[in-house]
C-alpha cells in the first residue's frame, strides 16, 4: 500500500471566543492510500499555522514540507510508520512546528495500517492487551462558585466518577477565591468521586502561590493539581513538589499537555517531579512519540495521563496508546457540548460502558469514523497562492 495524498480539513464553530476551550476548532488529517483506504487523525494546534508545514515550498535540505516527505511512500508495517514519521522529521528538522503539525498524520497513518492489516492501533504499537480507563470529565470552571457547583453537579447526574475543572475564574482572585470555586465542585460532584484541578498555568513561576493552593486543594481531596506553573519553570515545579512532598501534603502534581515534543516531556519527567504526565498526542507529533512518552513515563514511576480536548477522533488516537499499561487507569474525556466536536465523529465515538469505564476498540485502525457532513458543516475554505499560483485549496470532504 503506498500513500496516495494527505488532505488538510480545517474546522471551526461559526464563532470563536477567548475561553480556553480547545473544541473550538480543528485541523483534521486524512492519509489516503493507493488501495482506496483512509486514514484520520487529528491536530491540537493552530490549524493554518500547521497546515503550512504540509505546504509550504521548500527553503533549503531541512525545511521540506511534510507532504513531500510521505506522499508516494510505502506503508505495509508498524515499522513503516516510524520510518515515515522520522523521514517527517529529518526533511523538517528546521521547521519549529513539525512535531506538532506531523502529530495528525502520524495519528492517520495508524489509522489506515490498521484498516489495512485488519488490527487495532493498541496492537500494532506493541500492547498486547487492552485494559479499560476510567475518564474524568474534563470541564471550565463556572465564572462563580455557584455556576461552579451547577456544572459539577450535571456531571455528577451524567454519572461520571472522576471529574477535572479548570481554567475559567481559578488563580485570578484570591487564595479564598480559589478555593470557593474548588468546594463548589466538590459539593456539587459529591464526596466520593475523584476530583482534579486545572490551574491553566495561572501560578507562572510563582512557587509559593501554587503551594499554598495544593495545601488547601488537598483537603477537599483533590487528586491532582495541574499546570499550577508554566511548563518551561522545570526548576519552580520541581520546587513545588518537593515541598508538597516533604509536608505530608496528599496531593499529585501534574503537567506536561504543554510537551509538543519527546524530549520536553522527557525533561518534565526527569526534572520537575511530575507525579501525573500529561501527553496530548496531537501535540507532541502522534502516537509514535506519545508512546515513547508512555514508555519511559512507566520506567519513572510517573502515572501517563492523556491530555485530550478535542474530538473523538483524539481520544481514541490517545487511549490506544497506554491501553496495553493497566495501572495508567486514568483519562482525560471532553465532556463540552461543542457541536463540531460532538459531531465530528458521530455516531461513532469511544462511549462510557455500564461501569463507566472506556476503552480502546478492538476494531481495524483507531475503531471511529470521521463524519464528512460534519466536515462539510464545519470546514473552513483556504486558498493560499504565491505569485499567482495556488499552493493549497481545501479539499472536498
Ligand atoms: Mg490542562
Amino acid at each position: 500500500m503506498k500513500i496516495e495524498g494527505i488532505d488538510l480539513f480545517y474546522v471551526a464553530l461559526p464563532t470563536i471566543t477567548r475561553t480556553a476551550d480547545g473544541t473550538q476548532d480543528s485541523l483534521v488529517v486524512r492519509v489516503r492510500t493507493d488501495n482506496g483506504l483512509y486514514g484520520w487523525g487529528e491536530c491540537d494546534a493552530s490549524p493554518l499555522v500547521s497546515m503550512a508545514a504540509y505546504v509550504m515550498p521548500m527553503s533549503h535540505s531541512n525545511i521540506i514540507n511534510i507532504s513531500e516527505a510521505l506522499v508516494g511512500e510505502t506503508l505495509e508495517s508498524p515499522g513503516d510508520v516510524v520510518r515515515l514519521r522520522r523521514k517527517a522529521g529529518e526533511f523538517g528538522l528546521d521547521i519549529q512546528q513539525l512535531d506538532h503539525a506531523v502529530a495528525g498524520a502520524d495519528i492517520a497513518m495508524w489509522d489506515v495500517l490498521g484498516k489495512h492489516l485488519g488490527e487495532p492501533v493498541w496492537k500494532l504499537i506493541g500492547h498486547t492487551e487492552s485494559h479499560k480507563k476510567l475518564p474524568y470529565a474534563s470541564v471550565l470552571f463556572g465564572e462563580d462558585p455557584a455556576e461552579t457547583r451547577n456544572i459539577a453537579t450535571s456531571i455528577a447526574r451524567k454519572n461520571f466518577r472522576a471529574a477535572k475543572f479548570g481554567w475559567g475564574p481559578m488563580g485570578r482572585g484570591s487564595l479564598k477565591d480559589d478555593v470557593a470555586l474548588v468546594q463548589a465542585a466538590r459539593d456539587g460532584l459529591g464526596p466520593d468521586s475523584k476530583l482534579m484541578v486545572d490551574a491553566g498555568v495561572i501560578w507562572g513561576d510563582d512557587v509559593d502561590a501554587a503551594y499554598e493552593r495544593a495545601v488547601e486543594f488537598a483537603d477537599l481531596g483533590v487528586t491532582w493539581l495541574e499546570e499550577p506553573l508554566r511548563t518551561e519553570e522545570v526548576g519552580a515545579y520541581k520546587a513545588l513538589s518537593d515541598r508538597v512532598r516533604a509536608n505530608g501534603i496528599k496531593i499529585g502534581i501534574a503537567g506536561g499537555e504543554g510537551a509538543d515534543f519527546y524530549r520536553s516531556a522527557d525533561d518534565m519527567m526527569t526534572n520537575a517531579g511530575l507525579d501525573f504526565v500529561q501527553i496530548d498526542v496531537g501535540r507532541i507529533g502522534g502516537i509514535t512519540e506519545a508512546r515513547r512518552v508512555a514508555d519511559r513515563a512507566r520506567e519513572l514511576g510517573i502515572q501517563y495521563v492523556n491530555h485530550t480536548f478535542k474530538s473523538h477522533l483524539s481520544v481514541a488516537a490517545s487511549i490506544h496508546v497506554f491501553a496495553g499499561y493497566e495501572e495508567f487507569d486514568l483519562t482525560e474525556y471532553p465532556s463540552g457540548d461543542s457541536p463540531l466536536i460532538l459531531g465530528l465523529t458521530a455516531p461513532t465515538g469511544i462511549f462510557r460502558d455500564t461501569e463507566g469505564l472506556i476503552e480502546a476498540p478492538s476494531t481495524p485502525g483507531l475503531g471511529v469514523e470521521v463524519n464528512l457532513d460534519a466536515i462539510r458543516k464545519f470546514q473552513r475554505r483556504v486558498h493560499i497562492e504565491i505569485d499567482g499560483e495556488t499552493l493549497f485549496a481545501s479539499p472536498e470532504p
